[in-house]
């Protein structure tokens, strides 16, 4: 193995622990994480790219009926060799807004999922929800049902940018919409926000941060804005009617939190992700361990048994789709063992752990060193990587650089 720069002891702080304690990888590649797709807004924000719709709220039942069906195909299309339910370690409710169904549609998914796949009795079990859309009771009824996490899309503490974002819900919404969380028993809490908005200064990172501490969350994502084509940012940004913040901001915002959020206890795991220990999101580790998860709804995505595919985006086709009786699935792509190898490490290596190399070598039979070739050395002189132990990651330089490593890391 070449010689790399040994990791700071800043850095071996940040290998949160407790994600070592992970279960071997031959058997997590035998499970699959869920996610289900709930693709209901009240109204469009405006910088959304999401495959998420408002005004089909009428759409919610026939939907959540859909959705059902896929399950069972799913999971029997997933069985084990030995013909049983496949396992299952985490669920996760995204969207668009899955707290716009209502607490009995919501417990009717859970036990659907429960009756087609083995999920493990401490599963995590996460609800996306937004807080202008969460009352007391129902919050009370999620918990009930089974659900054991809520991630609360809060992005900001200031009125007048939520506003501009087009969100439907004030500051105060979040500070009641997490009371009322722990009044129903919640114990594990994210909170999504966003930073480099259009007119949003330092003053108002800090100010939203520090309100946002207050509530002791237990996770942490920060995003910073991303001007996708076809929203109305998109449109305004071309107008000149707004200016997303500039880099240099958005870089001394990013530095301000993870500084503010280390101090505060809180684990910086992945690159947008912060956690207090024991905390970090078991679902979308999934994601970035390259592990196979099954996406079902509209537009959802799956990576299992080397394919990746992906269902139909169109609410009322995959409906229709499914009233035949099929998973309706709009694209697939076969993922070969080269192919595999690259997203793994490339998934991997942005995440603050980076990459296990014995785990590499045990899931692909061949270790990275021989896999990536002369390439490891040459990006490893340049500064751009280091490795501490087992672990391989991302030196401070090599995390600006982000893409262009892994282009001159990983083979074509
Ligand atoms: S609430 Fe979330 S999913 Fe819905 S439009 Fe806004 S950002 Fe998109």
């Amino acid at each position: 193995m070449t010689s790399f720069v040994p990791a700071t002891t800043q850095q071996r702080e940040i290998l949160p622990q407790e994600l070592l304690r992970t279960e071997p990888v031959e058997q997590l590649l035998e499970t699959a994480s869920l996610y289900l797709h709930i693709p209901f807004c009240h109204t469009r924000c405006y910088y959304c790219d999401f495959n998420t719709y408002a005004g089909i709220l009428p759409l919610r039942e026939p939907y959540v009926r859909a959705l059902l069906k896929e399950i069972e195909l799913a999971g029997e299309q997933a069985h084990t060799i030995e013909g049983q339910p496949r396992r299952s370690r985490t669920i996760f409710f995204g969207g668009g807004t899955p707290s716009l169904l209502t607490v009995a549609q919501i417990s009717r998914l859970l036990t659907a999922c429960q009756n087609a796949f083995a999920v493990d009795q401490d599963a995590e079990i996460t609800l996306e929800a937004n807080p202008g859309t969460l009352n007391k009771e129902q919050l009370a009824g999620i918990r009930a049902a089974g659900i054991n996490r809520l991630s609360m899309g809060a992005q900001s503490y200031d009125a007048a940018l939520l506003k501009k974002l087009g969100r439907i819900h004030n500051p105060d919404e979040i500070t009641q919409a997490v009371q009322y969380a722990r009044a129903a028993g919640f114990t594990s809490i994210n909170l999504d926000f966003m930073f480099g908005l259009p007119d949003q200064t330092m003053q108002h990172w800090r100010e939203t941060l520090d309100k946002a501490l207050s509530l002791h969350p237990e996770h942490f994502s920060l995003y910073s804005l991303i001007i996708e084509e076809g929203t109305p940012f998109y449109k305004w940004v071309h107008e000149q009617r707004i200016t997303p913040g500039d880099e240099d901001l958005c870089a001394d915002m990013y530095e301000y939190a993870d500084e503010l959020l280390r101090k505060e206890g809180y684990v910086n795991y992945e690159i947008s992700n912060w956690a207090l220990p024991g905390h970090h999101s078991r679902h979308n580790l999934t994601y970035w361990q390259n592990l196979p998860y099954i996406g079902m709804g509209a537009g959802a995505s799956s990576f299992f048994a080397n394919e990746r595919y992906t269902d139909e985006r169109d609410p009322q086709t995959y409906i229709k789709r499914l009233k035949g009786g099929e998973i309706p699935v709009a694209e697939r792509e076969e993922v070969n063992t080269p192919q595999a190898m690259s997203e793994t490490s490339f998934l991997a290596l942005r995440t603050a752990m980076g990459l296990h190399l014995p785990t590499f070598e045990k899931r692909f039979s061949q270790p990275f060193s021989q896999f990536v070739g002369d390439r490891l050395r040459v990006v490893a002189e340049a500064g751009l990587l280091e490795q501490d132990g087992d672990w391989l990651r991302l030196s401070q330089h090599g995390r600006l650089l982000g893409n262009e490593v892994f282009l001159r890391l990983l083979p074509d």
